[in-house]
């Protein structure tokens, strides 16, 4: 028999900048580089993780939720890898909807069945987690209304206080939601844009740990567990194309990453998934930005779309994602809002899944792209379903 050795630690060894390249220690609290005010990234030493992290023996683990790499991920003690059970979610193949697009392989990943209804609660449970680490207690955040619920969730976990500043018209079940968990709630006449100006200010003011999207450097480290479980759920092939629905980007860069790390360690080889951005028609930065061939996004005026998780006007990191769009030979699309209502209904009818709107949008895309011949028939394709369809209220 092989005994499988175990390396309880962390193996972070620094946070560098995305963009300048600065490094920081991992030992205090920071916020984006100081530098040139872009995005840090955690680094570890993958070589000692190599030692204990191979296909055995992460598949012999036992640990189901974003600590089972818990080597590559920047939380140090054990006793604060809080978790409420987020991760490990489903891959389900759309057997009916993808002989409608002749497809042959099309698969969903079903982040709708996370705590709070999200993958957003794998960015914050990672990012709340190490700020409990630094001892952190009180947070503040604008949100759009699923990574509000996934902040205050955790932090009523820890004891804590969350302070969200969401825009006016968030869907009313979601600010109920954070209301009973305990969060104090603004609401901000405007867009996620207005409500991250708002929050900065009273942040600031209260001496509150502002968790806005990667303005903190550990909300990622949650969110690339999906690239982690995608890569293992899949036997360590990497599918041909990843259809995600893009805001503040967290969610594709994240994956990015850690397909990254895993190469550097030998778990899986060089070939990468085209990654495929999608947006509102009627707030579409990235996708503008994309065929534009921009370095960065312009902040899109007048943004509009129900979807409201992905009507994010200007992303921090828009650099990242672009370049991850580009390395990867992927594409960037955008649907109208009565695209994203009708595959929210025919997900519902033809396969049994309740998806919210930011999540039906990869399914809309998926059609066009089908349409278009950017996805051939023999591709295995899988649509990041981000959240569930039951927070949402299905009456427009
Ligand atoms: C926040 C959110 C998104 C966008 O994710 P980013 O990481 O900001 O790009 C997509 N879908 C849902 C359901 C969301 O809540
Ligand atoms: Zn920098």
């Amino acid at each position: 028999m092989i005994t499988i050795k175990e390396n309880p630690n962390s193996l972070i060894t620094n946070l560098y900048c995305t963009y300048c390249a600065e490094e920081y220690s991992s030992n205090d609290i920071h916020t984006v580089c100081k530098k040139c005010g872009k995005v840090l990234y955690a680094k570890y030493d993958l070589e000692t993780a190599k030692e204990t992290i191979t296909r055995k023996s992460i598949q012999a683990r036992s640990v189901y939720n974003i600590w089972r790499w818990h080597e590559i991920m920047p939380v140090k003690e054990e006793k604060f890898r809080i978790s409420l059970g987020e991760g490990w979610t489903p891959i389900i193949q759309l057997q009916n909807y993808g002989k409608q697009l002749s497809i042959d392989n099309l698969y969903i990943k079903d982040e709708g069945l996370n705590p709070t209804g999200s993958f957003k609660a794998r960015g914050l449970g990672a990012a709340v987690a190490k700020a409990f680490e630094f001892g952190l207690t009180e947070f503040v955040m604008p949100t759009a209304g699923n990574a509000g619920a996934a902040l205050t969730a955790y932090t009523a976990h820890i004891g804590g206080k969350a302070h969200i500043f969401l825009p006016k018209d968030a869907p009313k079940f979601i600010i109920k939601e954070i209301e009973v968990m305990g969060a104090e709630i603004e609401l901000v006449d405007g867009l996620i844009s207005d409500a991250g100006a708002k929050a900065k200010i009273e942040g600031e003011k209260y001496g509150w740990f502002n968790m806005s999207t990667l303005k903190e450097p550990y909300r990622i480290e949650g969110k690339k567990t999906m690239g982690l479980e995608l890569a293992e759920q899949f036997s360590w092939t990497l599918p041909d194309m990843i259809i995600y629905p893009t805001g503040g980007g967290t969610g594709i860069v994240g994956m990015w990453k850690a397909f990254d790390e895993m190469e550097q360690m030998g778990l899986i080889d060089s070939k990468r998934p085209k990654m495929v951005t999608v947006q509102p028609s009627g707030c579409q930065p990235i996708v503008r930005a994309f065929h534009q061939g921009d370095k960065f996004a312009e902040p899109w005026k007048d943004a509009h779309s129900f979807a409201a998780g992905i009507r994010v006007p200007g992303a921090i990191a828009d650099y990242l994602i672009l370049n991850t769009l580009r390395e990867s030979k992927g594409s960037a699309i955008a649907v109208e809002d009565s695209e994203i209502r009708d595959a929210m209904y025919k997900m519902a009818k033809t396969e049994g899944t309740m998806v919210a709107p930011e999540a039906a949008a990869t399914v809309a895309a998926a059609e066009k792209l089908r349409e278009s011949n950017f996805i051939d028939q023999k591709d295995k394709v899988v649509l990041f379903i981000t959240g569930s369809g039951l927070t949402t209220p299905y009456d427009w």
